[in-house]
């Protein structure tokens, strides 16, 4: 190894520490492995993938929920230098297409339960070799390897290949929740400094379990998840997906220390907690993310789960979490994202004006961050990347594209995305306040506020509803009387539709509602 760690070295350190301490526990599979056994078995897998031809550089891709088998790729394809290309495992074999041939690669693994997505897909992309994870050691389809057939054959030599800090480690895919997900190319460098940050902030040590269950394809789980755990030498149970009474179960089994999921999350688990006889007491802390946590939704978890929380604002292009709250804030600090994190630093500028110029404390603008676990760039794509990485005072700022802003001491609250702002009548709307007031009204399922076209105003604020037993008029009636927000706010046209465009991991499209209105065919109810 170079002297400064790629992220095979990282769990290379651990096995030195600590051979004989937990790594990886898959009850799925009764897998139990200790840090040296999981090793070997990385090992294993890498020569495999040497063996198939990968080379240093080339793209492997997952199409896979959680399992131990998905924690040995991404540290075979680490040892090996091959980019590491997890996708999303709930998207249809079009979107599956688009990524494979995007990133170009060579290898896709894949299971029974994306099985019927990825063979759709196969007979349009110029792959070399598909891998199977033969689960039960089901029948494997036709012109794949098996899994676990390939991984008895790998040699558990440690693989003679020169991985540097500045290679690149993967490729991540955005969510898509703006566009066309986008291949965000991190090094090893960027995220061995990220994993060192997630220990620091989670004081996590080598007594600490933690329980996988949100998706590992997602940088939230992976990088701020399991990677500083393999890297500190604490342990990683594994749930092929989140199942709330099976979570609970585990944390009691396994006693589980630290857990990760995002809010919405949070709150089913506390719920499921009240009406179950588990004991999640070795439960020390929990970490949220994506959004933050309803002041409810935080007092029903500490009263049924744990103490302390600690909330990451980020994106997939650094790491993703560069800002945190810790567990001392989540009261007094209630809304806010936190402070940067160690080596982070952040700067709000006025999205209308020069890019350079920052706001004034308490004015919103829009979020840069300056990371060291930042992007290299997105992959194939020069202009976003010249518009979201930018040279100023001798650092490279992250434009994230998201608005918010810092208070007095400096903590940072999260408005909304800077794409998604109204501007009506030259004042701007942000519409995460205004769904925010109707999600207090019963019948409200769901809601999206977004922007349309106006003669007389620029823009006028319509809002898509999900939900039954009301109209445009009670809604209205409802808005004036929660007497929250501003006229210029105030919704012109409610259209009751069935569901809201989502991406796969649930969350609204805005850019498609504001595109194609036509496409969901909204019964437009105006009030003014
Ligand atoms: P795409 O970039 O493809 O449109 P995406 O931005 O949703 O998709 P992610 O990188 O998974 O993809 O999500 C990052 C975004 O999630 C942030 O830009 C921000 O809008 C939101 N977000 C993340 N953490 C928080 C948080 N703690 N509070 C509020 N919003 C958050
Ligand atoms: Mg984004």
């Amino acid at each position: 190894m170079s002297a400064h760690p790629t992220i095979g070295d990282t769990l290379e350190g651990t096995v030195d520490r600590y051979p004989d301490r937990d790594a990886i526990i898959y009850p799925r599979k009764d897998q139990r492995w200790t840090y040296a056994e999981f090793d070997e078995r990385v090992n294993q897998l890498a020569s495999v993938f040497l063996d198939l031809g990968i080379k240093k550089g080339d793209r492997v891709a997952t199409v896979l929920h959680n399992g131990s088998e998905m924690a040995l790729t991404v540290y075979a394809c680490a040892k090996i230098g091959a980019i590491f290309t997890p996708l999303n495992f709930r998207l249809p074999s079009g979107e599956i297409e688009y990524i494979v041939a995007d990133a170009d690669a060579e290898l896709v693994l894949f299971e029974s339960a994306t099985r019927e997505a990825v063979e759709g897909a196969r007979p349009n992309l110029a792959v070399d070799d598909y891998v199977y994870i033969d689960d039960d050691r089901d029948e494997v389809p036709d012109g794949a390897h098996g899994f676990y057939d390939l991984l008895e054959s790998g040699s558990p030599d440690r693989p003679d290949v020169r991985v540097d800090e500045d290679d690149v480690y993967a490729f991540i895919y955005t969510s898509g929740t703006t566009g066309r997900p986008k291949g965000v190319v991190h090094e090893h460098r960027s995220m061995v400094e990220h994993n060192l940050l997630c220990i620091a902030e989670l004081n996590l040590t080598r007594d600490d379990v933690g329980l996988s269950m949100m998706p590992l394809y997602h940088c939230a789980e992976l990088h701020c998840n399991l990677f500083p755990r393999v890297h500190r030498g604490a342990a990683s149970v594994i749930h092929h997906e989140f199942e709330p009474a099976a979570a609970l179960e585990a944390i009691d089994d396994h006693d589980v220390t630290v857990l990760f999921a995002a809010p919405t999350a949070w709150n089913a688990l506390s719920m499921t907690a009240a009406e179950m006889d588990v004991d999640v007491s070795s439960l020390r802390v929990g970490l949220y993310g994506a959004a933050p946590m309803p002041e409810q939704v935080l007092e029903n978890c500490r009263d049924q789960l744990c103490e302390d929380y600690v909330q990451a604002y980020g994106m997939t292009e650094i790491g993703p979490a560069g800002v945190f709250q810790s567990p001392d804030d989540q009261v007094p600090k209630q809304g806010s994202a936190g402070l940067p994190a160690l080596n982070h630093r952040l700067r709000i500028v006025d999205p209308d004006a020069d890019p350079d110029q920052a706001v004034a404390d308490g004015e919103i603008g829009e979020i840069l961050i300056s990371s060291p676990c930042v992007m290299r760039e997105y992959w194939n794509r020069p202009e976003a990347t010249e518009r979201s990485l930018r040279e100023a005072d001798g650092t490279t700022w992250y434009y994230t594209g998201d608005l918010g802003y810092r208070d007095d001491d400096g903590y940072l609250y999260v408005v909304d995305r800077k794409d998604d702002m109204i501007v009506s009548g030259g004042e701007n709307v942000y519409p995460a306040e205004v769904e925010d007031v109707l999600f207090a009204h019963e019948s409200v399922e769901e809601a999206a506020v977004v922007g349309e076209p106006d003669e007389e105003w620029g823009e006028r604020v319509v809002t898509y509803v999900v939900g039954d037993d009301v109209s445009a008029d009670e809604l209205d009636a409802f808005v004036l009387e929660s007497d929250q927000l501003a006229d210029f706010k105030r919704p012109r046209a409610y259209y009751f539709v069935d569901d809201l465009p989502k991406n796969p991991s649930g969350k609204i499209q805005k850019f498609k509602l504001r595109e194609d209105e036509a496409a969901i065919d909204p019964e437009a109810e105006t009030v003014t």
